[in-house]
This record gives C-alpha cells, structure tokens and sequence, in this order.
C-alpha cells in the first residue's frame, strides 16, 4: 500500500515551503559565512506558528503531530535551510510536556508556543561522559529548599539564542546508584537570570551551529526548577529521544533531497566533452543511488512518525530512521561534491555548505555506531557491547 498523505499535510508541506522560498540559499549562505543565527528566519517560523507544532491545542500550540512536525523541519532543509537553528524549539518543551508539573505546564508552554520564551538549548554532553550519558558529572546538591549547581557541558547549542536552557545533572553520585541510569535530574534554567553563574564558551565548528562549553559555577535554583522527580532525569530524557530521532532523520531526508535535485539540475546542465555530464553513468548513477537512499530512508521515517503518533512503541523504527536518513543525506552530499567537479567545494555553490550540515547528523545527536549499537542489542538480541 502506497503511504498517501492527507490534504492538510500537503497544505502544510506547500506552506512551510513557500515560507522558506523567501529565504532561500544566499540567506543561508551569508548566515553561514558570517556565522550568524538566523533570526529572521526563526522569527517567520515562529510567527507563522510552526515550531509550535507539536504543543496541545490547549496550551496555543498547533496540536500535530510526529508526521506534520517532520514534514516542516523536512522543507526547511529542503529549500537549502538548516533547521538546527530553531528544530529544538520544537521538542526540547516535551520535557515539560510529558513530566512538568501543572504550573510548568501552565507557566511556560503558552509563551513557548507564542514564540515569546525560547526553550531550545539542551545541556547533556560533558568532556569525560561523552556518549556514556550516565557517567555525568555536573550535580545538583540539596541545600535547603534549594538546589547548587557545579560542572561542566559541552556541546551546549544555541545557549545564547535561548530563554531558557535543560539541564541535566546527578542528583546521585554515579558511584553510588544501583542501576546506572537513576540519580539524574533535568533542571529548567532561566539563562538571562541565572547567567553569571553560567559561563558560556563559544566553541568554533565547521558548522554556523552556535554551540558552546558551560562553565558552571554555583547555580543556585529553587525546587520548582525540577522537572519531574528527582533522579529520575534519565527516563525524563528518553521520552523525548525518539521524537528527537525521527526530526533529525526528516532534516536528513530534506538535506538529501536538495542534494539529489542540486546535483540532477548541475548534471543536466553542465556540458565537458560536447555533452551534459549527467550522460556519463559514472555520474549518473551516485545520484541516482543517492535519491533510492533517501527514498528508502523517507519510508523509515514516515513508519516511525506514524507509530509515534499512533502511541505504539516505535523506538526500532526511529532509530533505524535516524540512521538510514544521516547516510542517505551523506551519500546524496558525496554525489553533489563528485557533480559538480571543483564548484562544489566553492561557497557560490553552497553544496559544501550543506555538505557540512549533513555530516554533523552522522555524529549528533548521537553517533551513529551509537545508534548500530541499540538495533544489535535491542532488536536483534545481540550481546550488550558496552
Ligand atoms: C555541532 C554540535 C552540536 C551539538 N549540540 C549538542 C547539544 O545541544 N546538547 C548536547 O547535550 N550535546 C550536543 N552535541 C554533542 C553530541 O551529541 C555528541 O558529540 C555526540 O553524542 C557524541 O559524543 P562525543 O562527541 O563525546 O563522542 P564520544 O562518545 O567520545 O565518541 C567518539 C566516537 O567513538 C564512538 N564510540 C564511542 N563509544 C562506542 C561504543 N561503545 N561502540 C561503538 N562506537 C563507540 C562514537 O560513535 C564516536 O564515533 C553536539 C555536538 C556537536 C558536534
């Protein structure tokens, strides 16, 4: 049965399309060159109501679901965007959503929604835990009606373009839990109140990502900045991971096909030995593999939202979607780079900048071994490797 999509999600589709038409890839480009945030393209996407897709009716938001949310951040990346910049305002409230108290919910999510407060940097990565989540260092230690904050982060994004920052901590020393995953906690961070406890490093990437080390030094929080229970953090964490996943595969199913159609119209066009060079099937038939990649990857996805929003367990899916869309967007990159000769590693081209964007998914945010490493053992009943 051929997956159809309804008329609402079409409209959706054409919609967010025409939005990111405005911009387009010499926006990008600058942004990029000038490592800008993109400010007046987060704010259109704000005001036009998409990033609040995914929070209740009840709450101002849209009310959609996992499929619609992927189609948008799909288009963005689509049109030669790079949805990193606001993908995080997105999700980053389900925290809130699914484990916030009802004043949380009541205090942040409408002005989430609004766009008034951003809610879109996540401090999860530290120096020496790396992917091993759990070995976390940064703790939050009672003291009275309080919570005092130490540690460090890395990796933290779009610090400085957030209200607010999610922060996670041990509230249990890894030495001195039973199951390695307990004695964590998420913490709401107001970042323009509590900013002198918090220094923010800047750390240079290959990519225009804002992305930066905390330094965190004695951060005082009251209690009501706890989402959910204490030590309970990490399942906090995972609520959100497939929701997470399946986004991140739909930019890398954006991200490929703007490469596959960048690519198709250079080889079409592009004329050495008195024909187009899309006539050699030595170019033809990377992109050609490239656009049955992302193809192939676009069902995972769509599997995967399906079953998200459906409320059935749908974590094999998205994972195997994170993956198949990063190596597909990858794949489809590579094939761009080889069309179009010594012009794609130009900036005029902006298929190196793309390229770039494409390959940071294969690493955050989560490797992709990592990934390999939850469908051995979790789907196939393989031994636990680590
Ligand atoms: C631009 C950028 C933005 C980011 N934004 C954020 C953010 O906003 N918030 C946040 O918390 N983090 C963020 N991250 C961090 C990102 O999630 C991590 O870089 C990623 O999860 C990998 O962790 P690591 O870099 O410590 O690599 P490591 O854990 O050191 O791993 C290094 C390599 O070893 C491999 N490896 C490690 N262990 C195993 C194993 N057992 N089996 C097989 N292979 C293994 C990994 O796959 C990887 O290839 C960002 C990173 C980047 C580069």
């Amino acid at each position: 049965m051929e997956f159809e999509f309804t008329d609402s999600q079409k409209e959706i589709r054409q919609a967010v399309a025409a939005l990111c038409a405005r911009f387009g890839n010499e926006y990008w480009r600058s942004c990029d060159e000038r490592n800008a945030y993109p400010d007046e393209f987060v704010k259109t996407m704000s005001d036009a109501g998409w990033l609040a897709a995914l929070i209740p009716q009840e709450y101002g938001g849209a009310g959609l679901g996992m499929l619609e949310a992927g189609l948008i951040l799909e288009e963005v990346n689509k049109s030669g965007g790079n949805a990193v910049a606001c993908h995080a305002q997105m999700y980053t409230m389900a925290a809130i959503l699914k484990h916030g108290s009802a004043a949380q919910k009541q205090q942040y999510l409408p002005r989430i929604a609004s766009g008034e407060l951003r809610l879109q940097s996540f401090g999860v990565t530290e120096p020496d835990a790396g992917s091993e989540t759990p070995r976390i260092k940064t703790f939050a230690r009672r003291v009275g009606d309080n919570y005092v904050i130490n540690g460090q982060k890395i990796f933290t994004s779009r610090y400085q373009h957030s209200d607010m920052l999610l922060l996670l901590t041990r509230t249990t020393p890894f030495d001195e839990v039973k199951k390695k995953t307990d004695g964590m906690s998420i913490f709401l961070v107001n970042t323009k109140e509590n900013g002198s406890a918090i220094k923010a490093v800047p750390i240079a990437t290959m990519v225009n990502h804002g992305t930066n080390q905390l330094f965190i030094d004695n951060l005082v929080l009251p209690r009501e900045a706890l989402v959910g229970e204490e030590g309970k953090g990490f399942s906090c964490l995972l609520s959100s991971l497939n929701a997470e996943r399946i986004l991140v595969a739909s930019e890398s199913v954006g991200d490929g096909r703007w490469f596959v159609d960048y690519a198709t119209k250079y080889a079409n066009q592009r004329r050495v030995f008195d024909r187009p060079i899309g006539m050699n099937q030595g170019v033809q038939f990377p992109i050609a593999k490239a656009h049955v990649s992302v193809a192939a990857a676009d069902l995972m996805r769509l599997n995967a939202a399906a079953k998200f929003d459906a409320g059935v367990p749908c974590g094999a899916e998205a994972n195997m979607a994170k993956y198949l869309a990063t190596e597909a967007a990858w794949e489809a990159g590579e094939a761009a780079m080889n069309t179009l000769g010594g012009y794609g590693l130009t900036k005029e081209y902006h298929v190196e900048r793309k390229w770039r964007e494409a390959r940071l998914y294969r690493t955050a945010p989560i490797a992709n071994n990592l990934v390999l490493s939850f469908v051995a053992e979790h789907i196939l009943g393989l031994p636990r490797s680590y």
